[in-house]
């Protein structure tokens, strides 16, 4: 521990209101009064609680360097335990007369050790998956051991696709093909026909309910996806004119995902319902009602403060999904359906933290300032020495506009000629003095002038982050999602320093400079001051939906190391799965470059070399060695 933080009462109490790891952590995630975050799991009688530092030591001890997107398998159990138990209870609270039947969408996590897990952990529930594509029907065809685990197919279908479908329906799997479009309902028939397979069909409904929300437009009349009435009743005209009504028997909509308020999804329930009513009017048997994703994640534990949280619990959700097909289809006497939801987000969420190392900082500290200004400094110069003496609380605003003045002032001398450049650093120096001695006041106010607003945004340390944005939150630099970010340690010291993050691609978008928080997004986070030979570790929670596949190689900085821990019941954990990170030949391969090619020309320079007497043909070896090692090695920062 530090000397400061000693003698400075700041508790591990404060950092989890300022972090507020309580809000979004959803009970998943604490601070231990020593000052570490900590993982919890529930157990029969008792919670367990695992420091992430341990972990984070545990995995560097095994040769996963930072970064490291540590999956916690107890979390990924928990959530499909929860969903299942409390749609579950919502049945039996209500008098349901049907059951519940989640599916997980592949497309939001497709590691095959999720899968895998879900599929294994599933199964006492039934809990099936949703394919989009050939290749995820082919990981749900080999994956679901269970029978009466659905498949739900979605997404455009050749009859490749279709002929696989019809295969897994052979062997006895409940095998869904749902329809977006009426030439793909005559695709299907026409395949079940030559396969001589009986299909389970369901149709994808383009609902007139519009939901908030990032993905608003996957809702409404102009939504990508589903048929609208016209289609749909042209689709049941060719089902009946094959004679295979009584193969529709499913009906799906997905209003989109992270659907932030619970109004919306009562909607399009209604909505969804009396087309249910009327297409068992029209003979179809239907059975099942598939409600698509959707369900929200509270990102930054607001509670339904913004798009990033969700105004109701799972316990609504599920209660509310259920008494919306009741109150719908009771007065018209219907059969309740089968429900399905495709929950991915909220699925997976919770399971992934990315862990990474800060390499160094770059703060807008300025230099010890001169006793006295140097021998004929400028009239700029000179007025921004004045002004640092002259700054209190009543002139801030007024103080701030003379700083930037006089500088603007200085820099166009500079361009002129007239200032050189030793003159101009002294007033920049001067300037940064000025900009600190205000921000630091500014607290003391009660009201900020707006100008003075993001000040502390301008003057923010930037702490360099060992991980890419591109690469493990794709989401965050693409459609302005925020996530909780946090050190996990060091947490009993005053986080002193406001600061942005910035990651390893030289890119000006790759920074964290948003952090979801409870009271509003933040623009900087307070951090710790870095110390000398410790490293000082953060994470990223809540990246286990859509980041990890969406990712991409910007400036070719690759997968990065993976591992899955299990937490048991007696504070020990395992590492049941670890995985490196891409190597550069790796990367460089999926650009088209061949590694041993690259070698080979690097060998004929270091060999003409040797020949032209620059370099020793024991150099020469001692180069290969490296430029091979660094094609084995990790595309990251390496210690
Ligand atoms: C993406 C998608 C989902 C998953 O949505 P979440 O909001 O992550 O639960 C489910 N169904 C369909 C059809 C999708 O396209």
């Amino acid at each position: 521990m530090t000397d400061s933080a000693v003698d400075d009462n700041w508790t591990s109490e404060e950092s989890a209101d300022y972090y507020a790891i309580r809000e979004w952590g959803a009970g998943l995630f604490d601070v231990s009064p020593q000052g570490e975050v900590t993982v919890t799991v529930a157990g029969k009688d008792k919670a367990t609680a695992v420091s992430l530092l341990d972990i984070a030591e545990g995995l560097q001890q095994r040769d996963l360097a930072m970064p490291v997107l540590l999956r916690v398998e107890n979390h990924l159990d928990a959530a499909i335990s929860q969903i299942n138990e409390t749609f579950a209870n919502a049945i039996g609270v209500t008098g349901y007369r049907g059951v519940y039947r989640g599916v997980f969408p592949i497309k939001v996590n497709q590691q095959s050790h999720i899968i895998e897990e879900i599929a294994r952990f599933g199964e006492r529930y039934h809990h099936g998956l949703e394919a989009g594509s050939k290749a995820e029907l082919l990981v749900a065809m080999s994956t679901l051991r269970d029978r009466e685990s659905l498949i739900v197919c979605n997404g455009y279908k050749d009859a490749e696709f279709i002929d696989l479908g019809l295969r897994a329906r052979q062997l006895g799997m409940p095998c869904f093909f749902v329809v977006e479009t009426p030439e793909e309902m005559s695709l299907i028939i026409e395949r079940s026909q030559l396969l001589d397979v009986e299909p389970l069909i369901g149709v994808r409904l383009k609902l007139g309910t519009k939901v908030d929300g990032h993905w608003s437009e996957d809702s409404g009349d102009r939504s990508l996806f589903g048929l609208n009435t016209q289609q749909l009743i042209e689709a049941v005209d060719r089902l009946k004119g094959a004679g295979m009504l009584h193969c529709l028997r499913l009906l799906h909509f997905h209003l989109g995902s992270q659907i932030p308020n619970i109004q919306n999804i009562r909607a399009g329930i209604l909505e969804a319902c009396r087309y249910y009513i009327d297409l068992i009017e029209e003979g179809a048997p239907l059975g099942y009602l598939d409600l698509g994703g959707g369900l929200a994640v509270d990102y930054d534990g607001s509670r339904g403060g913004s798009m990033q949280s969700r105004n109701y619990t799972l316990e609504e959700y599920c209660v509310d999904v259920v008494e919306a097909i009741q109150e719908c289809l009771d007065p018209e006497q219907v059969p309740h359906p089968t429900i399905i939801t495709e929950s991915g987000r909220a699925t997976v969420a919770y399971t992934s933290v990315l862990l990474f190392n800060i390499l160094n900082v770059s703060d807008f500290e300025p230099v010890s300032l001169p006793e006295k200004l140097p021998e004929g400094a400028p009239e700029q110069v000179r007025n921004l020495a004045a002004l640092f003496d002259n700054i209190s609380l009543k002139n801030l605003q007024e103080c701030y506009n003379d700083a930037v003045y006089y500088r603007e002032s200085l820099r166009e001398h500079f361009r002129r000629g007239e200032v050189n450049l030793r003159m101009r650093s002294v007033g920049e120096n001067l300037c940064l003095a000025v900009l600190q001695k205000i921000s630091r006041l500014i607290p003391e106010l009660d009201r900020v002038p707006v100008r003075l607003e993001n000040l502390t945004e301008q003057l923010a340390d930037i702490y360099y982050g060992n991980f890419s944005v591109f690469q493990s939150l794709p989401d965050f630099w693409a459609i302005g999602q925020s996530f909780p970010v946090m050190p996990i340690h060091r947490l009993n010291e005053r986080p002193t320093r406001e600061a942005v993050i910035a990651d390893l691609t030289c890119d000006c978008d790759g920074k964290i400079d948003r952090f979801a928080h409870p009271e509003g997004e933040k623009r900087t986070l307070l951090l710790h001051p870095l110390e000398k030979d410790r490293e000082y570790l953060l994470a990223v929670f809540l990246v286990g939906a859509y980041q990890e596949t969406l990712g991409d190689l910007h400036n070719l900085f690759g997968d990065t190391n993976v591992a899955s821990v299990r937490i048991n019941g007696d504070g020990n954990f395992d590492f049941v799965h670890e995985l490196h990170g891409d190597t550069i030949a790796d990367v460089l391969s999926y650009v088209e470059y061949e590694p041993d090619y690259l070698f080979r020309r690097f060998r004929e320079t270091a060999e003409d070399a040797v020949r032209d007497g620059r370099i020793s043909v024991a150099e020469r070896q001692k180069m290969l060695g490296a430029f091979n090692e660094s094609l084995r090695g990790y595309t990251y920062f390496e210690r």
